[in-house]
C-alpha cells in the first residue's frame, strides 16, 4: 500500500514537472564549480558518484560573500578540529557546550547589541532549528502569531507547531497587519517575518513592521537568514541596513549562507534567550553542533566586519546592478518579469513550471547553472529562475550569463532578433 501510494504521488509530481533531483557538487562551493553531469539517480544506481563532472558557472548558492571556501575560514575550521577534534559529544545543555560555541555568541550578542539592547545571542546548528526553537517556545497557547504570507517554509513550519493562534498577513501589508492586530485579544502578539524574502528578494517593512509592534505591544521576530553578513554596516545586517533598534527584535541570524559555515544564532532580550535554553525543544533535544564549527565561524565574523568584508559586500552590490541593468531589457522583450530587488537574490519569473525547467536545462548547455524555483516554494504561475550572486562573481561571469539569457530570451519573446537586440 505505501509503495503504491507512493509511486502515485511520484508520477503526480512528475506530470506536473515537479520532481525534485539533486544534482551533485564534485569541488567546493564556488562561482565555478564541478557539478555532476547526471541527476541523483531515482533507482539504486549511484549516478552522481559514478558519472562524470562537468565545470559549471553557478548562480544558485546563498554564499554571497564567497566565504564558504574562504582560505582563512577553512583554515579556522582546521585550527579548530586541532583544539577541539570533531564532534561536540553532547547536547549544550548536558556536556557539548564548549568555549568556541561561547565566544561565538558572545561576539554576535556584540554585534547586535546596538539594535537590541544588551542583547545576548544563543547558537543553533541550524536555521530552521533557530526558527522552530524560537515560535514554539515563545508561541504558547497565550500568544498569536502574526505570520508574513511569503515566510520560510522553517517559519511556516514552527507556527504549525507551536500551541499558539496563527494569523497570516499578506504580503507586505501593513494595513492589514495593523487590523489584525487591532482586533487581536491575546495578551501575547508575535509579528514573525522573513527580512529579505527567499524567493523575491525584497525587504520586509521593518520599520513599519516596528511602529505597529509598538502601537499594539506585540514582538517582532525576524528571520534575517539572508541579511546577516550581507546588508549593513560591517555586514551586521538588515537592523544595521534599516538603522533600527528596540528590545521588541526577536532576530535569527544564520551562519551558513553569508558567513560561509553552518548554523544559526538568535539574538533577543537575555529573558528571551534565557527561556530559550530552558524551554525550546529543538535547542535542548539535540546534539550540541561540532565546536570546530562555531571557531570557523570565529574567523568568518572577522572577515565580515572588516576590510575584507566591505569590499565583497561593495564587489556585490556592483554584480546586483551590473546584472539587473542588463537583465531587465531582457525580460521586457521575452515577457518575463523582474520584480524590484536590491539584493543577491534575483528572480527571474517565467510563469510556467515547464517554461521554467526548459530555461534552466537551456542555460545548463551553454555551461551556467541556475535553479528553476517552482510551486510549492512559490505560488503556482510564477515559477522561476532564482539567480543568487556572490562577491566571488565577476563583472565577467554576470556578462556570460546576460549573453545566454538574451539568446535564449529572443527565443521566448517571439520577438525578432533586430527588434530584440
Ligand atoms: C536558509 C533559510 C533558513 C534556514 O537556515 P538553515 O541554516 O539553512 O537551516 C531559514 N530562513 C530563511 C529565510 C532561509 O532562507
Amino acid at each position: 500500500m505505501l509503495l503504491e501510494h507512493l509511486k502515485q504521488a511520484a508520477q503526480a509530481r512528475a506530470a506536473s514537472a515537479l520532481t525534485r533531483r539533486r544534482r551533485t557538487a564534485h569541488s567546493a562551493c564556488a562561482p565555478w564549480q564541478d557539478i555532476a553531469a547526471a541527476a541523483d539517480a531515482a533507482d539504486a544506481s549511484n549516478a552522481s558518484v559514478a558519472g562524470p563532472a562537468r565545470r559549471l558557472l553557478t548562480f544558485c548558492s546563498n554564499d554571497y560573500l564567497g566565504l564558504a571556501n574562504h582560505a582563512a575560514v577553512a583554515e579556522g575550521f582546521i585550527d579548530g578540529v586541532r583544539r577541539y577534534g570533531a564532534g561536540s559529544g553532547a547536547s549544550h545543555l548536558v556536556s557539548g557546550h564548549s568555549l568556541a560555541h561561547a565566544q561565538l555568541e558572545a561576539e554576535l550578542a556584540r554585534w547586535l547589541a546596538p539594535h537590541i539592547p544588551a542583547a545576548r545571542a544563543l547558537y543553533f546548528c541550524t536555521g530552521y532549528m533557530a526558527n522552530l526553537a524560537v515560535l514554539t517556545a515563545l508561541g504558547s497557547a497565550e500568544a498569536t502569531l502574526f505570520s508574513e504570507a511569503l515566510n520560510h517554509a522553517s517559519l511556516i513550519d514552527g507556527t504549525r507547531l507551536a500551541r499558539a493562534a496563527v494569523q497570516r498577513y499578506p504580503h507586505g501589508d501593513l494595513a492589514a497587519l495593523d487590523a489584525l492586530l487591532g482586533a487581536c485579544t491575546s495578551p501575547l502578539k508575535l509579528i514573525v517575518t522573513d527580512s529579505v524574502f527567499s524567493m523575491d528578494g525584497d525587504i520586509a517593512p521593518l520599520a513599519g513592521l516596528l511602529a505597529l509592534a509598538e502601537r499594539h505591544d506585540a514582538w517582532l521576530i525576524v528571520d534575517d537568514a539572508h541579511g546577516f553578513g550581507a546588508l549593513g554596516a560591517q555586514g551586521r545586517g538588515v537592523l544595521a541596513h534599516l538603522g533600527l533598534a528596540s528590545e521588541r527584535f526577536v532576530y535569527i541570524g544564520t551562519l551558513g549562507k553569508a558567513a560561509g559555515v553552518a548554523g544559526a544564532f538568535v539574538a533577543a532580550h537575555p529573558l528571551v534567550i534565557e527561556h530559550l535554553v530552558n524551554a525550546a525543544r529543538p535547542y535542548i533535544y539535540t546534539t550540541a553542533a561540532p565546536p570546530a564549527v562555531a571557531h570557523a565561524l570565529l574567523a568568518s565574523l572577522d572577515l565580515i566586519a572588516g576590510a575584507e568584508g566591505d569590499a565583497r559586500r561593495a564587489a556585490l552590490a556592483e554584480r546586483i546592478a551590473e546584472l539587473r541593468a542588463g537583465l531587465a531589457p531582457l525580460a521586457a522583450a521575452a515577457g518575463w518579469q523582474l520584480p524590484p530587488s536590491d539584493t543577491a537574490i534575483q528572480p527571474l519569473i517565467i510563469g510556467d513550471n515547464d517554461e521554467a525547467l526548459a530555461l534552466s536545462a537551456a542555460l545548463e548547455a551553454d555551461g551556467i547553472r541556475v535553479g528553476a524555483i517552482r510551486p510549492p516554494t512559490v505560488a503556482a504561475g510564477t515559477a522561476r529562475l532564482r539567480i543568487t550572486l556572490s562577491a566571488a562573481h565577476s563583472a565577467q561571469d554576470v556578462a556570460t550569463l546576460l549573453a545566454a539569457l538574451g539568446r535564449h530570451a529572443r527565443a521566448a519573446g517571439a520577438v525578432p532578433a533586430r527588434e530584440a537586440a
